[in-house]
């Protein structure tokens, strides 16, 4: 926050106050210096006016005094004046004097005899005692008046000498012109009368009287009154002016920056828009513009946090979503306190009511499953001993009698100087889980049909009792056996009937084997009975003193297999064939040994049914047959005889087509329609089945370009198969390569393998599929249910989809244990992210079935079955339009 500033001195006020200031203390000491420099200027130039004007009248009289001595020298030198004075009779020298006073304007005449005494005068004897006795004629002031007075000789005749006085006032009129001469006016008066006065020049002094000239200020006076005026105003005008240039100043300075200010402090507030936009050049523009930049930077930063806080609210909602999905509830001990703090969904799982605040852990301990309560909890006191985290696992037993396998982990968290604080740690629920993986791993080495052991566990059978009759110096034998013709019965009287007869068939195969091991073979141990899929079984016996006993045993069980079946109102009857195979003799390891009996078979088979062969050299003829297949086969390849078909896969949530899977397709001129089921493993066997994955691919490339805007509309995919042995080191670019070649987007395919074919070579498939995903294929699980299928192994694999396989799906409307399994495997499915697709759906109940489970899709006769292209094609823009209407 910016406080405001104090009303009370603010800039603009301190600013107009400085410079007011400023001026007023300028002006006045200037106004001061110059009015003395004025006055003094002043008094100078009127003192030396005086003293020229006082120089002046002294010229003035000095000169006057002159031509009053010369005219009474002339005077005296007059031969009238000569012959009175020689008379020297005192009357007549007085008439004389007097006529002359006249005659001059003269205040006295007087005469001196040779021996300077008055002789005669006229005119006031004060004033004649007065020019007798001044020393020196000139001025001199006699009964108060000023006169010049001259003293000049008269000289008779012989050696006497007469002297004549003379004195003529100074009067107004001569003062006035000798005033006008020296430009000041003289005055008379007492020496000393001027005193000090300053502005009183004298002239001269003499016998009592002073004359002097004085100057009179008065102008001077008034121009420097007239001078201050004008100052003073220039002053007043320039203080004016200072004041308004301040407030000016003022005003430009402070408004910017108190608009700076508001801009601040309404930023400061949140007001984040805020823009000054100053163009000022100078510094307060440069604030300005720094303060816009620090807002938009604010601005920026603050989006990026608020974007950053919704992200975080996003996540911890999320977090709490997936800590509820996956059953997964933090917590936290305060060692200290020994205060309880969970995540919602750890109250929840210990089906406690959310405390809000912290717990005493007691009630916790309450839960915990008798049986492992002390384990638990001797775990968690060894924990705080030994400062080691742990990992528990436990039961719990709710307050309704449920029973919970839970998941406990947890870490300690420590003080800076070695102490516990805290015990941090998740629970998960894994009960669903671990009933999940029980089921996958009955599931793994299981038959879903038939309960039989599958393959897999057939194979690690095998391989174990070939290491006890390595051990042991003894044979054993596997009997393949396949029934013959049951794709007919299957298509004839339904996949219903197909499968209770395939469930038969095991029970029966079962109870053989026991039978006949006993009662012929003095066995240890009961014959392995596994169905490898399909009609296709096998029969493990080991510990055998004479390979020829496998004969009895295949004999008896065709001979059981032989009798009758009653299903659903039908009597059947089926054949079987059996091949044989031993070791050492027929191979040395598990494949080996079992594609000898597969060979084998295929010999009974031709031979005849119900009948069983042994494996010889002599099974070249299989080969035989499997070579003339291939070359069938290689012809057709060429000759384009092969045609792919495919069939829709159906989005539940929409009733929308959102994909196909392509079906390879043979028609044969000798053999007719040829199943893949039938020539894909000749293929695999002859290693035809890599052009035949070329072909289907190419077709398939070459299908999506063609139809690539109907399948874009639809966000349709078209699913192609791929076998084990299709993938060599090069299979993923050589796919990369076809799909530039056509320009397709990968977008539009999806590449179905089975668990099988990935285990084969585990690392160069994940590494091949992982390829093709970075390209934008979709990888599909197929058949799905009934390999090897462990949660832990699913999640290593790089695939989007799981197909379950139809083997399953055709039972959940009526088989529980199927149904169970399938919404297990949906469960199981969406909680790693998968998609999950159910194949071999034909009714609707199964659809609804699926649908209510959370199936993503379906695929089977129920939505349409493997179709031409175009067919299928047509299906997919009805629905999409369907859809959109
Ligand atoms: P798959 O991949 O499991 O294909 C599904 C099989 O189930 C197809 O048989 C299909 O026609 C069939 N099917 C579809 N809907 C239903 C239904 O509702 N009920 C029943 N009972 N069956 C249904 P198809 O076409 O005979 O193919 C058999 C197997 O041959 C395929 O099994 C696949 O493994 C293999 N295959 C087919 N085409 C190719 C191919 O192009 N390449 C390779 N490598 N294998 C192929
Ligand atoms: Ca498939
Ligand atoms: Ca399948």
């Amino acid at each position: 926050m910016v406080r405001a500033p104090s009303r009370h001195w603010t800039l603009a006020r301190r600013l107009t106050a400085t410079l007011v200031g400023t001026a007023l203390l300028s002006t006045t000491l200037a106004f001061l210096v110059h009015d003395r420099a004025l006055e003094r200027g002043l008094r100078g130039n009127a003192q030396r006016r005086l003293l020229r004007a006082a120089q002046a009248g002294d010229l003035l009289i000095t000169d006057h005094l002159a031509q009053l001595e010369m005219r009474y020298r002339s005077l005296a030198g007059a031969p009238q004046v000569r012959a009175t004075l020689e008379l020297a009779h005192a009357p007549t020298s007085a008439h004389y004097a007097e006529r002359l006073r006249s005659e001059q304007r003269a205040a006295l005449i007087a005469f001196l005899d040779s021996r300077g005494a008055l002789h005669a005068r006229s005119g006031d004897s004060a004033l004649a005692l007065a020019v007798r006795r001044a020393h020196q004629p000139g001025l001199l002031s006699a009964g108060g008046r000023l006169y010049a007075a001259v003293r000049v000789p008269v000289r008779l005749g012989g050696s006497q000498t007469h002297a004549m006085l003379a004195a003529e006032p100074v009067d107004d009129a001569l003062l006035g012109r000798w005033s006008e001469l020296c430009g000041a006016p003289l005055r008379i008066g007492a020496p000393g009368a001027g005193g000090d006065e300053l502005l009183a020049a004298p002239i001269r002094a003499q016998d009592g009287v002073e004359l002097f000239v004085t100057a009179d200020l008065a102008p001077e006076r008034a121009a420097l009154t007239s001078a201050r005026a004008k100052l003073a105003l220039a002053g007043s005008a320039a203080l004016a002016i200072t004041l308004a240039a301040c407030s000016f100043l003022a005003r430009s300075l402070v408004r910017p920056i108190r608009q700076v200010q508001e801009a601040v402090a309404g930023i400061g507030n949140g007001a984040l828009g805020t823009r000054l936009g100053s163009r000022r050049t100078d510094e307060i523009g440069e604030v300005a513009r720094g303060v816009d930049q620090m807002a938009e930077q604010l601005l920026v930063s603050h989006s990026a946090l608020e974007a950053r806080n919704d992200e975080l609210h996003q996540s911890q909602a999320h977090l709490a979503k997936a800590q509820q999905i996956a059953r997964l509830g933090s917590f936290e001990l305060d060692l200290e306190s020994g205060e309880l703090m969970g995540s919602a969904e750890f109250w929840a799982l210990y089906s406690i009511e959310h405390p809000g605040r912290g717990k005493p852990p007691s009630e916790l301990a309450e839960r915990l499953h008798p049986e492992d309560r002390r384990s638990v909890l001797e775990a968690v006191r060894g924990s705080l001993e030994t400062g080691a985290g742990a990992h528990l696992d436990h039961r719990i037993l709710l307050p309704d009698g449920t029973e919970r396998f839970f998941q406990t982990q947890f870490h300690i968290v420590r003080h800076a100087d070695g102490r516990a604080r805290r015990l941090e740690g998740t629970v998960q629920d894994l009960t669903e889980r671990r009933r999940t993986e029980q089921q996958i791993r009955y599931l793994a080495y299981h038959d879903g049909l038939t309960g039989l052991g599958n393959r897999l566990m057939f194979s690690e059978r095998v391989e174990l009792a070939i290491r006890q009759s390595r051990r042991n110096r003894t044979k054993l034998g596997v009997l393949f056996l396949d029934l013959n013709d049951f794709k007919r019965i299957n298509d004839t009287l339904g996949h219903g009937v197909g499968d209770e007869l395939l469930r038969e068939v095991a029970d029966r195969l079962v109870r053989g084997a026991r039978e006949i091991a006993s009662r012929e073979l003095d066995q240890g141990f009961e014959p392995a009975v596994a169905r490898l899929g399909g009609d296709e079984f096998t029969v493990l016996v080991t510990d055998l003193r004479d390979v020829g006993d496998l004969a009895l045993v295949a004999e008896h069980l065709l001979h059981v297999l032989h009798r009758p079946y009653r299903l659903e109102q039908n009597e059947i009857v089926i054949n079987a064939s059996i091949g044989i195979a031993t070791w050492p003799a027929d191979g040395e390891r598990v494949e080996t040994l079992l594609s000898s009996a597969d060979s084998a078979m295929y010999h009974a088979k031709a031979a005849g049914h119900n009948s069983y062969q042994f494996y010889d050299a002599s099974m070249n003829e299989v080969a035989g047959r499997r070579l003339a297949v291939e070359v069938r086969l290689r012809h057709a390849l060429e000759q384009g005889a092969l045609a792919l078909h495919l069939q829709p896969k159906l989005e539940l949530a929409s009733g929308r087509i959102v994909g196909f899977e392509a079906l390879a397709r043979w028609q044969d001129g000798e053999l007719g329609v040829v199943s893949p089921a039938d020539f894909v493993p000749v293929a695999e066997q002859t290693g035809l089945i890599s052009p035949l994955g070329r072909w289907v691919f190419a077709e398939v490339c070459r299908l999506v370009s063609q139809s690539d805007a109907k399948l874009a509309q639809a966000a349709a995919r078209v699913s192609f198969n791929v076998s084990a042995r299709e993938f060599g080191p090069r299979f993923a670019h050589d796919i990369a390569a076809t799909i530039e070649q056509h320009g397709v987007n990968p977008q539009r395919l999806q590449l179905e393998i089975t668990e099988s074919a990935i285990m084969r070579d585990e690392q160069a498939v994940v590494a091949a599929l992982e390829e093709l995903r970075e390209l934008g294929l979709s990888i599909a699980l197929d058949d799905f249910g009934t390999g090897y299928s462990s949660l832990s192994y699913l999640r290593r694999l790089p695939v989007d989809t799981l197909k379950m396989d139809g083997s399953f799906i055709r039972s959940i409307d009526r088989d529980a244990e199927a149904a169970a399994l399938t919404r297990s495997i949906v469960a199981m499915g969406k909680a790693l992210g998968l998609r999950v697709i159910a194949e071999g759906v034909e009714l609707p109940k199964q659809r609804a079935l699926l649908a209510r489970w959370g199936c993503d899709e379906i695929q089977g006769f129920l939505v349409a079955a493997p179709l031409p292209p175009e067919k299928a094609l047509a299906r997919l823009s009805r629905r999409a339009r369907g859809a959109r209407r």
